[in-house]
């Protein structure tokens, strides 16, 4: 028996965290985010295989920083394991910049408040700088991703068709539309091949951003939900579709507007989103809307102490500590809405 090498250590795990275009539009615009920017451009060329460019104006990286910044396990939101109890922001792994830079060639500009000018870092296979120049960027961070899985031929391949790039391309602008929901005073453009292909304006509120993402005629058929409760403390807020609406107009055959927050982040939930499915199937007699997935919002809050978000790579999928409180809460909520008939709910297609 021999011990891998450590590049290809590197590259297998890497090839594990980071698994299409979709995962490094959401890694970086979470890292954004995490930088506190109100403002994202995502730039994809090639459907994102040539190029993907994400840009903030978030608080940037400080020179001292960047020589690790993309080294893997360096991070500046976490200190130790006990800090997840208190985790706010969407990374915390130091995992993401460092496992793009073993599928891609990456650059990063960027600038912080106290920098006179931007500085370009160009990255290597492990993460390294490799070359550094002025630039003239303003305040703020932009990631630059060449030729992703340029070193995973059989990724690539996957990829190719037109079909399946489009798949993705629909994906990434999914989950812009998800970030467009929890954050508001976000503005977020994404550009494919030189055309904008969706954007938001920074707005007031969630129903605001609703009707920037989803348009006003599906919003004014959605009503908003506030509900607190104490021991364990969850706060369930969002907007739902108002019982009786024509279900054409409130939902749909998949579930890209079943929008699903835990702490903000987005996730994909099948109890949730089956609760969820089922209770708003219940309301209409002749059960057509069986198989249909509602169109709506749901921002759970919980103590950060109570949901492990350490589960997959792609931190999609939670688990809360309180889970039968939530779904109870949820379920209270919904029936209220829309009332309760056992007969429809195990007629609920099983995802
Ligand atoms: P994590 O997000 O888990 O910390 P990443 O590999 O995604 O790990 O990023 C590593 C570090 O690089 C972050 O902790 C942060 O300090 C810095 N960083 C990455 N992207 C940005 C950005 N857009 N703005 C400011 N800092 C950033
Ligand atoms: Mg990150």
């Amino acid at each position: 028996m021999k011990q891998l090498p450590p590049d290809t250590v590197r590259l297998l795990s890497s090839s594990q965290v980071i698994t299409s275009v979709l995962n490094v539009v959401k890694e970086l615009m979470e890292n954004s985010l995490d930088a506190g920017a109100s403002s994202i451009d995502i730039k994809l060329e090639n459907y994102g295989f040539d190029r993907i460019e994400v840009r903030d104006n978030g608080h940037g990286i400080k020179a001292a920083d960047a020589p690790v910044m993309a080294v893997r396990h360096f991070t500046s939101k976490i200190c130790s394991h006990d800090d997840l109890e208190r985790l706010e922001t969407y990374g915390f792994r130091g995992e993401a910049l460092g496992s793009i830079c073993a599928v891609a060639e990456v650059s990063v500009i960027t600038k912080t408040a106290e920098d006179d000018i931007s500085t370009q870092y160009t990255l290597n296979f492990t993460g390294g700088v490799v070359s550094q120049k002025p630039s003239h960027f303003g305040q703020g961070t932009t990631v630059s991703v060449l030729k992703l899985f340029k070193n995973l031929p059989v990724r690539r391949q996957y990829y190719s068709s037109t079909k399946k790039c489009k798949e993705e391309l629909k994906k990434v602008q999914d989950l812009l539309m998800a970030y467009a929901v929890i954050k508001p005073d976000l503005r977020l453009t994404l550009v494919h091949n030189k055309v904008v292909v969706w954007q938001k304006a920074k707005v007031a509120d969630h129903r605001s951003a609703l009707i920037a993402t989803l348009g006003f005629g599906t919003v004014s058929n959605l009503v908003a939900c506030h509900h607190h409760q104490e021991q364990p403390e969850i706060v369930l807020e969002g907007f739902f579709p108002k019982a009786g609406a024509d279900y054409s107009s409130t939902s749909s055959s998949n579930p890209d507007r079943t929008f699903i927050f835990i702490n903000s982040r987005p996730v994909h939930h099948k109890e949730l989103m089956k609760l969820l499915r089922q209770r708003y199937a219940a309301q209409y007699p002749d059960d057509s809307a069986r198989n249909r997935y509602p169109t709506l919002m749901l921002k759970i809050t919980v103590s950060p102490s109570s949901v492990d978000v350490n589960l997959t790579p792609d931190k999609t999928q939670v688990l809360l500590q309180d889970k039968e409180a939530v779904l109870t809460a949820v379920e209270a909520f919904l029936v209220s809405l829309y009332g309760y008939r056992p007969s429809v709910e195990s007629q609920v297609e099983k995802q």
